[in-house]
Formats: structure tokens, sequence, C-alpha cells
């Protein structure tokens, strides 16, 4: 800016110049339209299930994982993995390790034409006596902030995963799921959340299933 004795603006104009811009700026944000998501569970959806790892050495994608994630990347959705990681509680790996097992998965997905949008983890163990967390699924909390930091429609994402909690994790969440029924899910407990709209048997299936469906008209 000027120096002030080349000011011709008087004070109270320019603070409602500065405060016209200030609306402006927010009504942009506002009515940008959302985008749309996966939601993707890591261990046993995306990759093979090893119990506690986070060495990227032993990560093994599945099979037409990358051809499903690019054919939703290329309908507008947004990709991000939603992960229970109970083994930094429990003193199985280190915030470091994981840091760099995120690198690999942003890298690895970049190798493949894709984006990762974000990489929302829950460090918590499974509920201890008086303590239970908000974002280790089944609850919808990783799912929620997503949203709000990625601007994200639930209505219009969808979660992939293969237990019934991720299930439930995405329908709390108010978006729509996909199970992939692998053999991880053992237990089948029931509940109002735990139903998917669509059972797969691999991830390929899950993503050309997802592509096919109409968008939901209800917002
Ligand atoms: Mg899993
Ligand atoms: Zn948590």
């Amino acid at each position: 800016m000027r120096a002030s004795h080349t000011y011709t603006i008087r004070p109270k104009w320019h603070l409602f110049f500065l405060k016209a811009a200030n609306h402006i700026f927010r009504m942009q944000i506002s009515q940008s339209p959302k985008t749309k998501a996966i939601f993707l569970d890591k261990d046993g959806t995306l990759i093979r299930d090893l119990p506690y790892n986070a060495d990227p050495a032993l990560v093994v994608f599945e099979a037409g994982v990358f051809e499903g994630l690019r054919t939703l990347q290329a309908q507008g959705y947004q990709l991000a993995i939603i992960s229970n990681q109970p083994g930094l509680a429990m003193g199985k790996f280190t915030s470091p390790d994981l840091d760099k097992l995120i690198q690999f998965f942003n890298r690895t997905f970049q190798e493949n034409e894709l984006e990762l949008a974000g990489f929302y983890y829950c460090p918590h163990a499974p509920a201890e006596l008086g303590f239970s967390c908000a974002c280790r699924k089944p609850e919808p909390g990783m799912l929620v902030r997503a949203a709000e930091e990625l601007h994200i429609d639930l209505q219009q994402s969808w979660m992939i995963g293969d237990i019934l909690n991720d299930v439930e994790a995405g329908n709390r969440a108010g978006c729509r799921t996909v199970l992939i029924g692998n053999g991880n899910e053992t237990e089948w407990l029931t509940g109002p959340f735990r139903d998917p709209v669509f059972t797969a048997s691999n991830f390929l299936e899950a993503a050309t299933y997802i592509s096919t469906q109409k968008e939901t008209t209800d917002a």
C-alpha cells in the first residue's frame, strides 16, 4: 500500500471495501460446489492385511485396485484413506514409521496416475474402560473430518471396506457403502447401520459397481 499521506480514501470507506471484499470471498467459498469422495479402508481392502505392519516393503496391493481407482477418479471422486491404526497406541510402530508409510501411499498413488486427497487414521486402541474415541471405525469421525477438510458431499460419497465396521462408519457418516466379501469379516454383528448397499467379491467389482450408480437426488 502507498504511504498514508498520498492515500485519499477516508478510513471508513477503506473499512467498507475491506468488509465487502471479505463478504464476497466467503460467498465464493460457500457457493463452490462440494466434491464427492471414495473413502477407502486400507488393510484388507486396498492391500493385503498384514496386522500392525508399517513397513512399505511388505505392502502388497490387491489386484485391480489401481484400475478401479482410476475409473472412480475419472468420474470426479476424490480418494481418501480412512484407517484404524491401533498399532500406534499399542506400540507396534511409531508415528514417524506411519508417516513413512503415508508417504509411500502418496508416491504409489502418483506412480499409478492417482491422487490421494487424504490419509486419515485413528491412532487409538480399541475402547478401553472409560474411554472411547470418536474416530475409530465404526465411529464416523474420520469421514466427517475428511468431508470438512476436503469439502466433500457425504451423500454423494462411498465407503469401501472389508468388514462391517467400515460399512457402519460409512453409513453413519451418510455415505453409501460397499463391502468386499473377501472373508475378512468373521463376526457379522448386525445393527441399524451395518448393511452395505452392495457386496463385491473383489475391489475391481466394488469400483465397477459404484461407477455405474446414479448420484443421490435428495441433497
Ligand atoms: Mg480392513
Ligand atoms: Zn480414535
